[in-house]
C-alpha cells in the first residue's frame, strides 16, 4: 500500500523519524510558548502584511531570477540564478531574523539572543535589531571573534553586544550553550533567534516558513519566463539547511521537480576533514532535535570541515535528514576546489561573485547531467564580498 509522503512537519513536530524537542527541561517554558503561538501570530493577516512590507522595502523582494545564459551554454541547459545575494546584507538570513524579529515583539519580547559562527547570523540578527529598536546579544567563541573581525566590527556598529564564549574550543558549540544559559535565565523577555532550519521544534518549521518566500517567488518568477511554474531541478546548498529549505519549500509536493542539495565535501568525504552529513552521518540527536549527524562510535560529535564557513556544521535540519531519507532529494558532496572552481567559473561567465557557500550549489551543475530541454533553478544564497580573501589564496 502507498500512502502519500509527508514532507512538511506533523503536529507532533516530526519529519518522518526526525525532528522533535530535545530540550533541558529549564527550557521547555520558552519552547512551550513559541510553540503554542508560533502559527497563529504568522498567519495572521497583519503579521504577514508587515512581514511582506518589510521583504519588499527593507530587503528588496522579490529577488530576481536570473536567467544566465553563458552559463547555461556551458552545461547545454537552461539555468535560472535565484539571487538572494542581492539580498540586504547580502544573503538570504535576513528572511528569517527579519520573521523572527517580528514575532518576538508580538510575543512581547524587547531582547534577542543569537549565537553566531562566522558572523553571518550575528551580523543578520544585528541589523533587524536596529531596525525594530531591540537589545541584542550576541554570543560568538572566543576564537571565531578573532577570526571574524570584520564581522565583528559590523555587528558593534549596528549596536549590537558581542560576548566571547570562552569556554571549551570557544568555537560556535560554546556560543550556543551560552545563547541557551542566557535565554533559559531570561525567558519572559527573551527571543532566542536560531539561524537555521535546526534546534528543537518549532524552530526548523518556522524558519522554513519565513524562508519559503524563495520557493514563492521562484514559482510565479518561472511561470512569467517561461510559462511554467515548475522547474525540472531546484538546486541549493545546504549547512543546516535554511536557504535549501525556502528554495524547495513550495515544490515539495511537486514530484516533477528534483530537489538537489550540495553538501560540504571539504578536502574530500573520506579525508577526515568534511561536513558531508548524510554521507558521514548517522541519526542522532544534536542541538535538540533528532536528526542526521556526524558522530564517532559511541556519539561524540565529529569536528567538521569545509572551506565555507556556512556549511561547516556537522549536522542537517530534520526536514532534509527526511528528504535525505525518503530520497526525495538527492544528495552530492562539493569538494572545497570544485566549489572554489565553480566560484570562479560564475564570476567570469556572469559577472556575479557568489558566496563560497553559493558555489556548492552551482558545483553541483557539473554531476547533475540536465539535459538541453530541461530547466535548472539555482538559489545563489549569497554574495561573495565575505569570501574575497579565501578566493584569492587560490587564484
Ligand atoms: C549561512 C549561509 C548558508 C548556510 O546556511 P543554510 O541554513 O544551510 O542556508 C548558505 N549560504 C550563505 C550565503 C550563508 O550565509
Amino acid at each position: 500500500m502507498t500512502t502519500a509522503q509527508q514532507y512538511n512537519v506533523n503536529e507532533k513536530g516530526y519529519y518522518g523519524e526526525f525532528g522533535g524537542a530535545f530540550i533541558p527541561e529549564m527550557l521547555y517554558p520558552n519552547v512551550e510558548e513559541l510553540k503554542n503561538n508560533y502559527l497563529s501570530i504568522i498567519n495572521d493577516p497583519a503579521f504577514k502584511a508587515e512581514f511582506d512590507a518589510l521583504l519588499k522595502d527593507y530587503v528588496g523582494r522579490p529577488t530576481p531570477l536570473f536567467l544566465a545564459e553563458r552559463l547555461s551554454e556551458k552545461y547545454n541547459t537552461t539555468i535560472y540564478l535565484k539571487r538572494e545575494d542581492l539580498c540586504h546584507t547580502g544573503a538570504h538570513k535576513v528572511n528569517n531574523t527579519i520573521g523572527q524579529a517580528l514575532l518576538a515583539k508580538r510575543l512581547g519580547k524587547r531582547r534577542i539572543v543569537a549565537e553566531t559562527g562566522a558572523g553571518q547570523h550575528g551580523v543578520a540578527t544585528a541589523t533587524v535589531c536596529a531596525l525594530m529598536g531591540l537589545e541584542c546579544i550576541v554570543y560568538m567563541g572566543e576564537i571565531d571573534i578573532e577570526r571574524q573581525a570584520p564581522n565583528v566590527a559590523r555587528m558593534k556598529m549596528l549596536g549590537a553586544e558581542v560576548r566571547a564564549a570562552k569556554s571549551g574550543s570557544k568555537t560556535l558549540k560554546d556560543a550556543t550553550n551560552d545563547a541557551m544559559r542566557h535565554w533559559i535565565n531570561n525567558p519572559v523577555d527573551t527571543h532566542y533567534i536560531i539561524g537555521s532550519v535546526v534546534g528543537p521544534h518549532p524552530y526548523p518549521d518556522m524558519v522554513a516558513r519565513f524562508q519559503s518566500v524563495i520557493s514563492e517567488e521562484i514559482k510565479w518568477q518561472l511561470q512569467e519566463k517561461t510559462g511554467k511554474t515548475n522547474p525540472d531541478y531546484v538546486i541549493a546548498c545546504v549547512g543546516g539547511g535554511s536557504n535549501a529549505a525556502g528554495a524547495f519549500y513550495h515544490f515539495l509536493d511537486d514530484a516533477q521537480t528534483q530537489l538537489v542539495a550540495a553538501e560540504a565535501g571539504g578536502h574530500g568525504i573520506s579525508s577526515g576533514f568534511s561536513a558531508a552529513t548524510t554521507f558521514l552521518g548517522k541519526p542522532g540527536v544534536l542541538h535538540g532535535s533528532r536528526s542526521i549527524l556526524m558522530q564517532t562510535e559511541d556519539g561524540q560529535v565529529v569536528e567538521p570541515h569545509s572551506i565555507s564557513a556556512g556549511l561547516d556544521y556537522p549536522g542537517i535540519g530534520p526536514m532534509h535528514a527526511h528528504l535525505f531519507d525518503t530520497k526525495r532529494a538527492k544528495f552530492f558532496a562539493i569538494t572545497d576546489e570544485v566549489a572554489l572552481k565553480a566560484g570562479f567559473q560564475l564570476s567570469k561567465l556572469e559577472g556575479i561573485i557568489p558566496a563560497l557557500e553559493s558555489a556548492h550549489a552551482l558545483a553541483a551543475l557539473e554531476e547533475l547531467g540536465a539535459k538541453s530541454n530541461e530547466t535548472v533553478v539555482i538559489n545563489l544564497s549569497g554574495r561573495g564580498d565575505k569570501d574575497l580573501a579565501t578566493y584569492m589564496k587560490h587564484l
